[in-house]
């Protein structure tokens, strides 16, 4: 129901509209008949008007000085259109049903921005989502728990999969299945989300963050290797916005000094090294479906790997630690990590659609490249390294340094199109700051960039857009 302090009967005196604009705080009335049809709009400037060039007093009635033409818009039509609607002189925009009746108004504020990410739920979801809440299997177990486990894994080209209740665990189990605990250091890089080091924290090791590489954003291997001590158990290469790391020297570099590897893969599903998945190279891969990646559960994740071993200590640790063979025997101290039959029904779903998914964001990738090309101040990430097959997660951008970032996000979000900056690096935060061996590549990386909108509806017209936003200054 639409505020009575926004209607204004046409009947009523200009002085009843002032008192009206007064307190609805929207500096403007909706003109209505009995009705509610809408007749016209009256802003506080238009009474203004109506009063010093009529020479009418507060009394007179304002019907014959609402005007005819005005702005609306109707129930049925799409956001996009009322976004258009809504400038800088019309800030407020009254929504009619077909018969002219006055439903709701839109506004400024609510003008509808383009979000950074949202998810692609346009297949069988619902479906599979029904199908499993009817079975009544909404826990823990059932078809789409298997299903969804033995299909991800095929896709990364693994023999095993273990899902799990989102991306965070999944790096923790697979840590705590390679016995990585107290005394132990494993490295990681200095960009990526937090939830790589916590992993690491969470078992009581020591995260050794190192620098990035500065074309593909992703941690180095010659840092890697100077990084490396006695204690060295382990190394987390995060493959960052869906650029692969370098996998072959990282393995290299693994062997060499025994050390395993778990690939945080939450960023880059579908990505590739060497005609290689993205998960399967390492020990474990871990995987997030949280609802802002390349394909979702909601909340989610899931550990692939070759390992038979590996498997079976993930699978009992993600089970509370309880023994397969003896039922409420543990025999270690597990977790309740579970992902739920209703989340693997969306996963099914999700990993139906994946190869159009990525061909979507593939197509997207190529446009802003295309569009944002000729902007001198903007860099992007590289998506043509050597043997490397990257996917598109976020659209990110360098600016030239850190006061143009803040000027795009702020042009950006003037238009309302949102933005997020770069990941903030882990050794510009105090909770991980001792932790640093090295990090002025990502330092320098971070503080430029930021990541543009990302989703199946960003239309090549709102790149357009995004592209001349940014180009303003230039012009
Ligand atoms: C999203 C993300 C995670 C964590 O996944 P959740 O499912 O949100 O717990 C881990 N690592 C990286 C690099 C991520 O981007």
């Amino acid at each position: 129901m639409i505020d009575e302090l926004l209607l204004l009967n046409r009947n009523s005196s200009i002085g009843d509209a002032l008192r009206k604009v007064d307190r609805n705080g929207k500096g403007c009335v909706f003109v209505v008949d009995e009705e509610k049809h809408l007749c016209g709009i009256l802003t506080d400037g238009d009474l203004r008007r109506i009063l010093l060039q009529n020479d009418c007093g507060l009394k007179e009635c304002i019907k014959e000085y609402v005007s005819a033409e005005f702005e609306y818009a109707y129930d049925t039509e799409p956001i996009e259109d009322l976004n258009k609607k809504i400038t800088d002189r019309i800030r407020i925009l009254p929504i009619v049903d077909k018969n002219m009746y006055i439903v709701d108004y839109f506004e400024m504020s609510n003008k509808i921005y383009v979000p950074v990410a949202h998810p692609q739920l346009h297949g069988n979801e619902l479906k599979y989502l029904m199908d499993a809440f009817l079975s009544t299997w909404i826990s823990s177990k059932g078809a789409y728990i298997d299903r969804f486990e033995k299909e991800f894994a095929e896709y990364c080209q693994c023999e095993y999969g273990v899902t799990t209740a989102n991306g965070t665990v999944a790096l923790h189990l697979a840590l705590m299945a390679l016995g990585i605990g107290a005394g132990d250091e494993v490295i990681v890089p200095d960009i990526t989300f937090a939830a790589t080091i916590n992993a690491v924290l969470y078992t009581g090791a020591v995260p050794v963050i190192v620098d990035i590489e500065k074309d593909s954003w992703c941690i180095s291997p010659d840092e890697i290797e100077k990084a490396i001590t006695e204690k060295t158990k382990a190394i987390i290469p995060v493959h960052i916005y869906g650029q692969p790391c370098d996998m072959e020297r990282i393995n290299k570099i693994a062997k060499e000094h025994g050390l395993y590897v778990v690939e945080d893969c939450a960023e880059a599903h579908g990505a590739e090294f060497d005609g290689h998945k993205v998960g399967s190279m390492g020990d474990i891969g871990c995987f997030s479906f949280f609802g802002n990646k390349v394909i979702t559960t909601g909340e989610g994740g899931c550990c692939v790997t070759h390992n038979r071993e590996l498997y079976e200590r993930m699978r009992i640790l993600r089970d509370h630690g309880m023994s397969p063979e003896r039922k409420y025997y543990h025999e270690r101290v597990g977790y309740n990590y579970r992902m739920t039959n209703l989340q693997a029904a969306i996963g099914c779903a999700q990993l139906e659609q994946i190869e159009e998914i990525q061909e979507m964001r593939n197509s997207l990738d190529n446009i802003y490249r295309q569009k944002l090309k000729n902007i001198s101040f903007i860099e992007m990430q590289e998506n043509n390294l050597e043997k490397r097959k990257k996917i598109l997660w976020l659209f990110t951008i360098l600016a030239e340094d850190e006061k143009k970032k803040e000027w795009c996000m702020g042009k950006l979000k003037e238009n309302g199109i949102d933005s997020r900056p770069f990941f903030i690096p882990l050794s510009e935060m105090e909770i991980y700051k001792k932790y640093v061996f090295s990090s002025s590549i990502s330092s320098m990386i971070s503080k430029r960039g930021l990541n543009l909108p990302t989703s199946y509806d960003i239309t090549e017209d709102i790149v357009d857009r995004i592209a001349q936003i940014l180009g303003e200054r230039e012009n």
